[in-house]
């Protein structure tokens, strides 16, 4: 009966799963194994797989995935020692890729393999891409800033040229701004954004960000408010990593709540966290968007059509920023009423 059992699941299973003794005898090997190495399982089943067994043409994929020393790419996920070992090994100059769970018991192995989809690595050479053209881009962009910043406060020109100069300069801040937010998150992808708590006074900090944040309220014709504490609230926070976590969401709330709109940032604390909320008076998230809104490049079709301007990245990035300082953050919102950001930091 169990052993119907086991071999019903193990063919119905989407990974391969082999079976096999410490002398490299294969017990079994499930129909998935059959499709993702292109071998019949009555062609190994009963046989001691050995290395040069593993070298024959046509069968390398499974002969790498048995033996990751001859892989030309093998990394191992797990822990040292770790049972079970966890393994990615990738196959012919990265055209395949494979990750491995292998299971050790005093008879033998089990080992579970997952093919990486083509989708996958197309992700993953799309966002490889990505940080090299943000990277190429910078340079040029920050020059092209730099020029047209001069220019737009070079009080000796003729007005016109004067505004369009503001209006290059306005554009070129746009466009370096994306370039960050995708170098940002490029970091984040590849685990290397860190940040660097120390403590600090966040209503001041709050209190500093928000001013610089202020124009930009004035230009669309927002009130910002901040319902700061009298006494200051000492949290652990790195406050240039913060100052853009603030920043991402109180600006959404400005351009999504649009002119006439109000915004209210207050700070609160509570067991050992502070927490800063940033509500508005915005059309409000609706509640199909709301498990995404914190996903990469996501942006909810509402805003597209209200604000055309914007990378899906803010909320993005906002969160892991707030997550790598050991905080929360979440969102409340309902369609037509508004939205809440909130957002906690440790107290120190
Ligand atoms: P972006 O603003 O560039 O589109 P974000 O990552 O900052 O990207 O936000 C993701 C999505 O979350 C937005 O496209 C919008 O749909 C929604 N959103 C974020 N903040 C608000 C808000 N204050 N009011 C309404 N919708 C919001």
């Amino acid at each position: 009966m169990e052993a119907e059992i086991l071999s019903k699941v193990l063919a119905g299973i989407d990974e391969a799963c082999i079976v096999y003794s410490p002398d490299f005898t294969i017990h079994s090997f499930n129909k998935r194994a059959e499709d993702m190495f292109r071998i019949p399982a009555a062609e190994i089943i009963g046989k001691s797989f050995s290395i040069d067994m593993a070298k024959v043409l046509g069968r390398e994929a499974f002969g790498q995935v048995m033996y990751p020393s001859i892989a030309p790419s093998a990394a191992r996920l797990s822990e040292p020692g770790a049972d079970p070992a966890v393994m990615r090994i990738a196959f012919a100059e990265g055209e395949r890729e494979f990750i491995t769970t292998t299971f050790s018991f005093a008879s033998g192995f089990v080992k579970l393999v997952r093919e990486v989809t083509r989708e996958e690595l197309l992700a993953r050479s799309k966002g490889d891409f990505i940080t090299i053209a943000a990277h190429q881009l910078r340079t040029p962009a920050t020059a092209a800033n730099w020029a047209l910043e001069s220019l737009a406060s070079d009080t000796s020109l003729p007005s016109a040229a004067s505004g369009l100069a503001r209006t290059g300069h306005a554009a070129s801040q746009a466009l370096l701004s994306i370039i960050t937010r995708l170098l940002d998150a490029a970091q984040i992808e590849d685990g290397r954004f860190g940040v660097d708590p120390r403590p600090g006074d966040l209503s001041a900090f709050l209190g500093e960000s928000l001013s610089h944040i202020m124009p930009y309220a004035k230009s669309l014709g927002v009130s910002l408010y901040f319902e700061r504490q009298s006494a200051p609230v000492i949290a652990l926070f790195d406050a240039s990593r913060l100052g853009m976590a603030v920043q991402n969401i109180v600006d959404n709330a400005i351009k999504y709540s649009g002119p006439e709109g109000r915004v209210t940032v207050t700070l609160s604390s509570s067991d050992g966290f502070a927490e800063v909320s940033v509500a508005d008076t915005g059309p409000g998230i609706p509640d199909e968007d709301m498990p995404q809104i914190f996903g990469k490049f996501f942006r909810g079709s509402d805003a597209r059509r209200a604000v055309t301007e914007g990378s899906g990245l803010g909320l993005y990035l906002a969160k892991n920023i707030i997550e790598a300082h050991h905080g929360r953050i979440w969102a409340e919102s309902a369609e037509g009423r508004g939205s809440v950001f909130h957002f906690t930091v440790p107290r120190a």
